[in-house]
């Protein structure tokens, strides 16, 4: 098993190579990899990334076959089966790192400031089920100073949104509350820049 601490800096190293350019994942990626990995898995992280097409969990920190537990979904939120995938990881696995990865330009959090500013009334009610767990963490935002400046409010929302997850997710359940207290889980957050390639952990690092 891969403790919370050691997984972090196999993060961190990995995300330095992709944003240096110096990336190894099509060797992580190889035939003989596949074949091993067959006999079973064992994950040293759990991310809980956005959808967005300019994230790919596995290549922004240069991992490869079996190395990573992801859940994606638009705007990274938190709803009971993201729960239930971290604690069957966490369970079935000993994953001991979550990583709640969010990223710059969300087009999640975009949508849920403007249906926030600008209400719509024909969204979809699937699509407005996303915006409903996004909005809590960034609504109060915008009775701030933050509503004259879109690009700043953006960050902040974004950021917000990133420790709502890491939040909701620590208290998620009873298992995973247990696992946090007895058995070293972390969950953290980090928010990954799409200019830079860099991924900043910003929530529960210590
Ligand atoms: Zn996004």
């Amino acid at each position: 098993m891969v403790s919370a601490q050691n997984a972090l800096a196999l993060l961190r190293d990995g995300n330095r190579r992709f944003a240096a350019d110096v990336r190894s994942h099509d060797a992580l990626a190889s035939r003989e990899r596949r074949i091993e990995l067959a006999a079973g898995q064992a994950p040293f992280a759990a991310i809980l990334g956005c959808s967005d097409s300019r994230v790919p969990v596995e290549i922004v920190f240069d991992q490869g076959l079996g190395d990573l537990f992801v859940i994606r979904v638009a705007g990274n939120i938190v709803a009971p089966s993201q729960i239930g995938s971290v604690e069957f990881a966490a369970e079935q696995f000993g994953t001991r790192l979550v990583v709640v990865l969010g990223h710059s330009q969300c087009g999640a959090i975009e949508a849920t400031l403007e249906q926030l500013q600008r209400p719509k009334e024909n969204q979809s009610r699937n699509l407005r089920a996303i915006v409903d767990l996004v909005r809590p963490s960034v609504e109060g935002l915008l009775a701030t100073d933050l509503r004259h400046d879109p690009n700043a409010l953006l960050h902040r929302a974004v950021r917000a949104n990133i420790s709502a997850s890491v939040n909701h997710l620590r208290r998620g359940s009873e298992i995973i509350e247990q696992l946090i207290r007895e058995d070293g889980l972390l969950v953290v957050g980090a928010e990954y820049c799409l200019e830079t390639g860099v991924v900043d952990f910003f929530d529960g690092v210590g």
